[in-house]
């Protein structure tokens, strides 16, 4: 057993529904499921945080949400529409640092919601959005 929950999985040391693996990947079934058929798509090798993670595994992760995706809306899983989500730190919620997206099924009125805070609603200026996109750009 390691000090994460998703290698233990990998490692076959910790049990999992699984959908789908290759040499890259797994998907499994999330055991806190936002709504029943919630998968995760979990790269075999470990990496923490998006920084840490390999871009053409990022890339591989997000080709097979996208086929986990089509999958769940024809399996006959309650499925009107998907979310792809990932979180990339603590302040994002993320909760186990092992880069893992998720594959949310959703409906209408399932209650899942996005709370957004009053700042929302007061779009910034294009000055703004400027200053921030070239902050970014020097980043990259
Ligand atoms: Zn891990």
């Amino acid at each position: 057993m390691s000090d994460c929950v998703f290698c233990d999985i990998i490692h076959g040391e910790l049990p999992a529904s699984q959908v789908y693996q290759d040499e890259t990947c797994v998907a499994i079934l999330d055991i806190q499921p936002i709504n029943p058929g919630h998968l995760l798509v979990v790269p075999k090798a470990h990496a923490a945080s998006l920084a840490e993670l390999d871009p053409a595994v990022g890339g591989h992760l997000f080709q097979v949400a996208q086929r986990l995706a089509v999958a769940v809306r024809n399996s006959g899983v309650k499925c009107e529409g998907v979310n792809l989500w990932l979180a990339d730190g603590e302040a994002a919620f993320q909760d186990i640092f092992h880069v893992h997206l998720h594959v949310i099924p959703r409906y209408t009125d399932d209650g899942f919601d996005l709370v957004l805070s009053p700042a929302y609603y007061a779009k910034p200026e294009r000055a703004e959005l400027d200053e921030i996109a070239a902050q970014i750009e020097l980043a990259l």
